[in-house]
Order: structure tokens, then C-alpha cells, then sequence
């Protein structure tokens, strides 16, 4: 069963959970949100509550129903980055010492910890300069931030408590994991749990970096593929959002096989705006948004194999393997070069494999279908296949919006054929394919749009709609043969099966 829940900042806990009435509020709120589990924050810009009240709130959450977790986000320490005053400089001794400290009592009082994706530093300070040798920043970031998590967050943990286990969660942006010390692979290794970040936010808002909606898919799926069993759930908040993109969120990140979705946070939900008017929206979604799981937990996620390497960050064309879905290609996202896939669509993101000229030209001799970009092709000096269309989305990945008609139709059938379908609709239409024998629709304009599905060599059972998210939207299916038109409102979201 998917999970709901919610975390109390340390701010939160301060001001909402030291009083009776305090308590009665909040837990009536989770309630009402229909929530089966709260993080309660011990530590945040610089704020670290102590253990008697921790326990008092765990004790009160866990007496009214709810499982309940603790949480650690690493700002305000005692000595910052000098590039960024909400990151750490983990050189400095009394930092180090701190975050043991923090873990040990977190840890004392909790079973599981989440770590907020602010576990990174981009400090280039003197002290740091001269612990690097003659590392790289990103080498030297990537190596601190690992030995100072199994030193200063692991054995603490769980030298005080060796039930507990610690989730480090990934952040959303994932193109700076290396330069900014995520380590994913020696991480994931070490880390008890892990947990995605699927906060695209307003895909409009400049200043969250305009991540389409399918990025919080493509992190959800590709987080999965990394902690092979580690990765328990996606996080997103509110933040400049609006009901139906914050709807698209949830959905993504169930999407992306999430277990748990953490909606960040009490505060922000409860008494801030946009956070109310999405919360209004979440919890009319909610039977819809269960459904959605159930429907699709068990089910592998299928369709064009889109790797994106870890610890590799893309130096251009970035962010640009969450773009594909947008441009209603089934994307299926991979850590690793997939040997077995019928159909590949190779990016930036994939320039960092060792051998990758091998993958391609072995997957060529299988004869699978393979697409790539501008400068996939370029780096490597492959060519491309004859009259397939290069993907390039030049300065900005948004203009792929506008590829005309024919393009965007001969890019799409080269990689779908192979997988028995043809697909029909304008951009900002998504489809995620399940096993052989479902198909979820999404419609991220803001107008109804006419979609064709040809399901030709896919599973022969015809297709009902197995669910309409909104609920209220008017979804109309019609077949032919194997061939399904759908008129899809605006910002819905169906399930064939
Ligand atoms: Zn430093």
C-alpha cells in the first residue's frame, strides 16, 4: 500500500509540538490529510531541539496511529560555504562534530532518519582548498562529503541505535550530484535507504529552474533503479505551484514507483499559500491518487531505454533526459547501458560510460532501434542512423516543445515500432507503459487534446479506462481494432488497462 506523510520542521516542532493544543492541531490536520506517517525534525538552520520533546512528540504521533520518523537538514553550521550560506564547509572540525552529534541524538530517538537533500557543499574555502591536495573540487567534494557520512552520520547512528536506518535522499537536480558531493554510488552502497526529490515545482518558474513535469518520473524511476531495493519513496513540495501542477507531482512520483509519497511540509501545507489551496486539491485526489498505485505498484515500468550515468554530471544538454517524456516517448529510465532493450535513446547524460561506442554499435549489429542527440553524436562521432532526427534542443530544452509535426512523429515511431505501438498527440502529452498491457495517458496542456494509440504488437486485450484522474474530467475512449482515440482534457491524466 502507498503511504502518505508529512515532516514537521525543526521550526515546526519548536513552535507546534511543545504545546497540548499545538499537538491537537497538527495531529487533527494529518488526520484530516488521512496521512499514515510524520518526520519529526530534530535539527535545521541551525536550530537542534532537544531529545525530551523529540520523544514527547514521537510518543503523542505514535499513540494516535501514525508511524513516525525523524529527520536531520544540514544548514546553518557552524561555519558555511563560501559560495552558498545555506551549504556546509564539512573541513571544518566543529561541523563535523556537530553533525555526529545531531545523528546520535536523532538517532536515540528514531528508527529512521531522512537526511533533506542538503547534505552537499560547494565550499572552495581556504581549509578546504588545502584538504583537496590535488583533487578537483568535484572529486574533493564528492570524496569529503562520503568519508564525512559513514564517519559522522552512519556510525553515530547507528553506534546508538543499531535499528536505525538512515536515508540519505537525493536531490531533483541531478546533473550537480558530483560536483556538489552526492555520491550516488558509494552512497547508495553505505546509506540504509534512499529517497527521491520529485519537486519540479512550476515548470514556468525561472527561478526553480523550469523542470518539466516528467523529470519527477524520470528521478523517481531512475532513484529506483539505483538503491535496487534502497529507495523508499519521493518527496515535493508546494512551492510556487499550482493545484494541477502540484496534482502532476504526486502522480509523477507514483508514476516512478514510489512507495511513500512525503509531502514537505506541515507548515508550508497548513497555513501558506499556494500549500493550502494544493492541499484542498491533494485531498480530493487522494482515493484517485491510491488507485493510481495500486493499479501500477506491481507492474515493471517498460519503454525506451533512457540511461542516465550516476556521478556524472552532463557538462550540456542538461536535464535533458526528463525533456523525452514531454515529448510523449515511453521513456523507461536506466542507471546502467540496458543490453536488452529494443529501443535507445542516448544523451549528454550517457557520454560518461565507459565503452558507450561499443553499446552502440553491438546494439546496432542486434538491430535495435537507437536515437540520439546533438551532442551524443557529436562527442562521440558516431552518426546517426539514416532518416532518423537528431534530438537538439540548442540553448534551451523547452524549444523541443515546437519540433514541427513530422519530426516529432518520425522521432517517436523509430523508437516506438519496436515496442508495438504508434502514438499520435501533440507535445506536453505523456505515455508510461506497464508490462505488456497498460498505458497511462497525461495531458500537460492547459487544452483538451485528440490522441491516436496504436497498440499494434502490444498485449491484444482490449483496453478500458481503468481510471480518470482528475476524477471529474470527461474522458471519452473509442477502438478501433487495436487502435484507441482519446479525447484527453486539459492537465488529466488516464489509465488504458
Ligand atoms: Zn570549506
Amino acid at each position: 500500500m502507498h503511504l502518505f506523510s508529512t515532516l514537521f520542521t525543526a521550526q515546526s516542532v519548536d513552535r507546534d509540538l511543545r504545546t497540548e493544543e499545538g499537538l491537537q492541531r497538527c495531529i487533527a490536520w494529518c488526520k484530516e490529510s488521512k496521512l499514515q506517517k510524520v518526520y519529526i525534525e530534530s535539527f535545521r538552520n541551525g536550530l537542534f531541539i532537544e531529545q525530551e520533546l523529540l520523544e514527547k512528540a514521537r510518543d503523542r504521533f505514535q499513540a494516535e496511529g501514525f508511524l513516525v520518523h525523524g529527520c536531520v537538514t544540514p544548514t546553518g553550521l557552524p561555519k558555511v560555504s563560501n559560495n552558498w550560506k545555506d551549504g556546509g564547509c564539512y573541513s571544518y572540525p566543529p561541523t563535523q562534530e556537530l553533525m555526529a552529534a545531531i545523528f546520535r541524538r536523532t538517532a536515540a530517538v528514531f528508527d529512521t532518519v531522512m537526511i533533506d537533500d542538503f547534505l552537499f557543499t560547494d565550499c572552495t574555502c581556504e581549509e578546504c582548498d588545502k584538504a583537496r591536495g590535488e583533487r578537483s573540487f568535484a572529486d574533493f567534494h564528492a570524496d569529503l562529503m562520503h568519508e564525512m557520512s559513514v564517519r559522522c552520520i552512519l556510525r553515530p547512528a547507528h553506534e546508538v541505535n543499531p535499528k536505525c536506518k538512515v536515508i540519505i535522499k537525493y536531490p531533483l537536480w541531478y546533473e550537480n550530484f558530483h560536483k556538489n558531493g552526492y555520491e550516488t554510488v558509494r552512497q547508495t552502497r553505505d546509506f540504509d535507504l534512499i529517497w527521491a526529490g520529485t519537486e519540479t515545482r512550476e515548470p514556468d518558474a525561472e527561478r526553480w529552474g523550469r523542470y518539466p513535469q516528467t523529470q519527477g518520473f524520470y528521478m523517481m524511476a531512475w532513484d529506483v533503479k539505483l538503491g535496487k531495493g534502497k529507495c523508499m519513496g519521493g518527496w515535493f513540495d508546494p512551492y510556487t505551484t499550482t493545484p494541477p501542477t502540484y496534482l502532476e507531482q504526486a502522480r509523477q512520483t507514483i508514476l516512478g514507483h514510489a512507495k511513500e509519497t512525503m509531502l514537505f511540509c506541515f507548515r508550508s501545507l497548513e497555513e501558506e499559500q499556494p500549500g493550502m489551496d494544493d492541499t484542498a486539491a491533494l485531498r480530493k485526489e487522494r482515493p484517485g491518487l491510491d488507485e493510481l498505485a495500486y493499479l501500477t505498484e506491481n507492474k515493471a515500468i517498460v519503454g525506451v531505454s533512457v540511461p542516465k550515468q550516476p556521478d556524472v554530471d552532463a557538462a550540456e544538454e542538461r536535464y535533458l533526459s526528463s525533456f523525452y517524456g514531454m515529448l510523449g516517448i515511453p521513456v523507461c529510465p536506466e542507471t546502467e547501458l540496458d543490453e536488452g532493450a529494443k529501443s535507445v535513446l542516448l544523451g549528454a547524460q550517457a557520454l560518461g560510460y565507459p565503452g558507450v561506442r561499443d553499446y552502440v554499435l553491438a546494439m546496432r549489429e542486434k538491430g535495435a532501434a537507437l536515437a540520439y542527440s546533438k551532442a551524443f553524436l557529436r562527442v562521440t562521432g558516431l552518426d546517426a542512423q539514416e532518416g532518423v532526427p537528431v534530438v537538439d534542443p540548442g540553448e534551451d530544452n523547452w524549444s523541443l516543445m515546437d519540433m514541427p509535426e513530422a519530426t516529432l512523429n518520425a522521432l517517436r515511431d523509430h523508437l516506438t515500432l519496436p515496442l508495438g505501438l504508434k502514438l499520435r498527440a501533440p507535445s506536453r502529452v505523456a505515455l508510461n507503459l506497464y508490462d505488456n498491457d497498460m498505458e497511462v495517458l497525461q495531458n500537460f496542456n492547459d487544452f483538451d487534446v485528440d490522441i491516436e494509440l496504436d497498440l499494434f504488437g502490444r498485449d491484444p486485450k482490449a483496453r478500458a479506462l481503468a481510471l480518470v484522474l482528475s476524477k471529474d474530467k470527461q474522458v471519452s475512449l473509442r477502438r478501433e481494432g487495436r487502435r484507441y482515440f482519446v479525447k484527453l482534457p486539459a492537465r488529466t491524466l488516464a489509465v488504458l488497462f
